[in-house]
């Protein structure tokens, strides 16, 4: 999928929250002069760990988090988790997100995955962005427990409890020689196809383990990270519509060398997607930022990883046709950009952020491009 770059002067014009009409000018409450500028769709975060609290000191750079942050949501309270979440929404917003994915997966139990799941619903409701929310249930290995133990547990006892109360609209699951294994991705699955829930999964990240073609093959929605996919496997996912989310900012913050073959990706023609993986280690950084770097270290065109931040990774998490567009009828969520197109190498800066039809945020020095009556 491309992206479109409209080049002549126009307006965009929105009424409770949802884009109206694109191309006449009239009068409006609140005018964001935008001349010199580029405006684009919203950005959409394909994959982040929101919500969590933050991180105990020596963790970064390790990419075994998960238990040591598992402990400290455990004995912290719901309300200070959502809160500290929602200002890194906040930051994030700043960066241009204005819909991203949350995920449980710091339970490692039926009622703690269900408790994390309500802290992120507390959270979509407290944040001014579309947030969508995905069960991670199978993370890490539950301490005490085999893995076919809780996974087993998860399919039967965990996910239905999740689809029931509509707490998640997604399962994920970690594919790695030190968590779980394609076998596990089956029955998670089978058990998420019953209950409607759509499969996303970690897949190759330290090693090449056939994760990314096993989505493919299965049809799972999105396959994350990929750093070692093969160039079969790529073949595989450019004949499904699974989505290839690429998470940069996660590679950079673990300073892992190896980096996915994203040009190999859409040479191929599979969808591309770009998330942050905004979590204990990588922090949250706002999609601005992720663009940078999906430019930078993987070499996308600026149009392209417009593309991967917007309609591709809106696909990612089932919000095709409702964020990720500026289409008369959608959400009104723009990003406004400051240079006049994006033919040079890099992403230009945000000026401002409209969310929900709401302007969100205006960046230091652009005060004066908006206008009230
Ligand atoms: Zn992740």
């Amino acid at each position: 999928m491309g992206a479109e770059q409209p080049d002549a002067p126009a307006s965009l014009f929105i009424r409770d929250g949802r884009i109206a009409t694109l191309g006449a000018s009239r009068g409006a409450e609140v005018e964001v002069d935008a001349q010199g500028c580029t405006v684009v769709p919203g950005f959409v975060d394909a994959h982040t760990h929101l919500p969590y609290l933050a991180p105990a000191p020596g963790l970064e750079r390790k990419a075994d988090w998960v238990l040591p942050c598992a402990s400290a949501l455990a004995v912290s309270d719901d309300d200070a988790v959502v809160t500290y979440s929602e200002r890194l929404a906040a930051g994030m917003l700043a960066g241009g997100t204005t819909s991203f994915e949350t995920k449980s997966g710091l339970g490692l139990s039926v009622d703690g995955e269900l408790r994390h799941l309500r802290m992120a619903q507390a959270l979509a409701s407290r944040v001014p962005q579309c947030v969508t929310v995905t069960c991670l249930a199978a993370h890490a290995v539950p301490p005490g427990k085999s893995q076919g133990e809780w996974v087993g547990e998860a399919a039967t006892a965990l996910l239905p409890q999740v689809a029931r109360a509509g707490l998640a609209s997604a399962c994920d699951i970690h594919i790695e020689l030190f968590s779980f294994a394609l076998e596990h991705a089956a029955r998670l699955a089978v058990a998420s196809d019953a209950l409607g829930l759509r499969m996303r999964v970690h897949a190759d990240r330290f090693a090449d383990n056939q994760t990314a073609a096993f989505a493919a093959r299965w049809g799972f929605a999105a396959a994350d990270h990929l750093n070692h996919t093969s160039l079969d496997a790529i073949d595989d996912l450019a004949s499904s519509d699974t989505v290839a989310v690429l998470l940069p900012a996660s590679t950079l913050a673990i300073g892992q060398s190896r980096q996915p073959s994203a040009r190999a990706l859409i040479e191929a023609g599979a969808v591309v997607a770009l998330g942050s993986d905004a979590g204990p280690v990588v922090g949250a950084p706002g999609m601005a930022r992720v663009l940078e770097l999906a430019c930078g270290t993987l070499g996308l065109h600026p149009v392209e990883a417009l593309a991967a931040a917007t309609v591709n990774a809106s696909c990612a998490l089932g919000l095709d046709g409702r964020v990720g567009r500026l289409e008369p009828g959608g959400r009104a969520d723009a990003v406004i950009l400051g240079a006049p197109d994006f033919g040079g190498p890099d992403i230009p800066p945000v000026v401002a952020v409209v969310c929900g039809g709401r302007l969100a945020y205006v960046a230091p020095g652009a005060e004066d491009r908006i206008l009230r009556r």
